[in-house]
């Protein structure tokens, strides 16, 4: 398996680290969406969100909360998104799972263009109903 990321924390890529511990690395994204766009990921090579154990997923939205207030006092940007993409559907393009801190600014050309959807007659219902008979099973 050749993953860019577990090259990374092997120290066979070249990388600008930000943050790292036992279980955690954090680097800036090579091909950012604005400048200081960082990444934050498990040492550990999981494919996606539903891969990562919980306590490894602890750790990484914690560190991924140092990362955003250093990102904010630094580089002081208009807002950030936090987000992860699961499944090349969602865009996810390198598959050890990430989180993306990605600082905003009022005049940049990134922006969430939403087309959003209204549910019809009793969907909202049948789409709560099916999610909800799995959220305890
Ligand atoms: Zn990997």
């Amino acid at each position: 398996m050749n993953c860019i990321f577990c090259n990374i924390i092997n120290r066979n890529s070249n990388a600008e680290i930000l943050f790292e511990d036992d279980d955690i690395i954090s680097f800036l994204d090579i091909r950012p969406v604005n400048f200081g766009h960082t990444l934050v990921i498990p040492k550990t090579h999981y494919e996606n969100f539903l891969a990562v154990p919980d306590d490894i997923l602890a750790k990484l939205i914690k560190t991924t909360k140092l990362l955003s207030v250093a990102i904010v006092k630094s580089l002081t940007p208009d807002g950030f998104n936090v987000i992860t993409n699961n499944g090349t559907a969602a865009g996810q393009s390198v598959f050890h799972f990430h989180f993306h801190i990605i600082p905003s600014y009022d005049e940049d050309d990134f922006k969430f263009k939403l087309n959003l959807k209204n549910y019809l007659d009793s969907s909202m219902r049948e789409y709560a109903d099916k999610i909800r008979s799995e959220v305890n099973s």
